[in-house]
């Protein structure tokens, strides 16, 4: 066997990798390092959760933000960018018709908007926890104090999305204006986790900046922190931001990444990213076949999708829900896998699913 293979047959039994054989590996993979790679990801993938791959309905409700992260096209100092708030009674529209194409997940996306009050939110998720009771509510809305998280969790939400972007903090000050920490974003994710939160983080791949060092640094953290989902996808520039002349990550380094994660955390739901779609017509296909489980449709309303731009060429801004749906399933099923009607929840070792909420 060749040496890297041996490399990946060791991460795959001990789930974990040498920082000296991460570096081997991850620069000099070549074509069949990486499909010996991706047959063992999917290999581990398969063994805790078959051949299904699990919705989650993107429902993104406001593009107000506070932040001013270097990369981000939503960022406040983007004076270019549309505005739009979605209702209370829009995003329950959202999930109606989500629930009706199949969903079991909706996943609530904003920018950092302070109109989302903790209250706002509380309400939100209480009406869509009363409204699909075996449903999964995911929150992705930034960086919020404890009491906050604890708040929204007693409302009803279940999983919440954080990705840390990096966790060298040296490299996170140089994607983020000096008042956002890593330790502040790490916090959160700590704090969410004890909570009782399935819990996602995640980075961007070939961030500005990154380096190999960088990603061991991802990498320690990653199992330090346990997440039950990584969320990862490729940087893409957008114009209106300080970045907008820097490269954008690559498809093989991310399906790399993938491929590696999964062995590396057997259990954790890894999403196969609209950024990874949106660099690659096939991005999403291939990422699910180098190991990814998840997919993300978007149930947000056709007529502000075109304004949820985090970069540039973002694919899926003029389909109908339902358009959305029928395309990722037909998608889904060239690989060979099988979207579900399911909540798709995090599998704990025993591989017995976790019992669903009906709160
Ligand atoms: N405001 C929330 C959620 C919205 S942003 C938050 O920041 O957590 C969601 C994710 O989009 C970010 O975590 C980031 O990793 C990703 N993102 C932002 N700008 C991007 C870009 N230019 N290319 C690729 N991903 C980007
Ligand atoms: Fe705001 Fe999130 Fe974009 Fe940062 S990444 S500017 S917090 S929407």
């Amino acid at each position: 066997m060749k040496e890297n293979q041996i490399r990946i047959e060791r991460l795959a039994q001990e789930q974990n990798l040498s920082d000296e054989d991460f570096r081997v590996l991850w620069q000099t993979m070549d074509q069949e390092d990486e499909a010996f790679l991706y047959a063992k990801a999917r290999e581990a993938c398969q063994r805790v959760y078959g051949r299904e791959v699990y919705l989650r309905g993107l429902i993104e409700f406001s593009s107000y933000c506070k932040n001013n992260c270097y990369y981000c096209g939503l960022r406040k100092s983007n004076a270019h960018a549309e505005r739009y708030r979605l209702t209370q009674e829009q995003i329950l529209e959202c999930c109606d018709e989500g629930y009706r194409l199949g969903f079991r997940t909706f996943v609530l996306q904003s920018g950092e908007d302070p109109y989302g009050t903790d209250d706002r939110i509380c309400r939100i998720v209480a009406a869509i926890r009363q409204a699909h009771p075996d449903c999964a509510i995911t929150l992705s809305i930034g960086e919020k104090s404890r009491e906050s998280y604890q708040a929204y969790f007693d409302a009803g939400a279940d999983r919440y999305l954080l990705r840390h972007e990096t966790a060298d903090p040296v490299h996170y000050r140089a994607l983020h204006p000096p008042e956002l920490s890593c330790e502040n974003r790490k916090r959160c994710l700590f704090d969410l986790k004890d909570i009782g939160y399935q819990t996602g983080c995640g980075i961007m791949v070939g961030s500005p900046g990154q380096t190999i060092d960088q990603l061991l640094a991802d990498l320690h953290f990653m199992k330090e922190l346990g997440p039950h989902m990584i969320g990862i996808g490729p940087f893409i520039p957008h114009r209106d931001t300080p970045f907008h002349d820097r490269a954008p990550g690559t498809l093989t380094d991310t399906l790399h990444l993938l491929g590696i994660l999964r062995l590396m955390f057997p259990h954790a739901l890894l999403p196969a990213t609209t950024a990874l779609g949106t660099i690659h017509p096939r991005g999403r296909e291939k990422g699910i076949l180098a190991g990814a489980n998840v997919v993300m449709p978007n149930l947000s309303p056709a007529a502000v999708r075109g304004k949820y731009l985090l970069y540039d060429g973002k694919i899926c801004t003029g389909e109908e829900a339902a358009q959305c749906h029928e395309c990722m399933e037909a998608r889904i099923r060239t690989t060979g896998y099988e979207v579900v009607v399911s909540r798709g929840d995090w599998r704990p070792e025993d591989n017995v699913p976790s019992p669903h909420r009906t709160d």
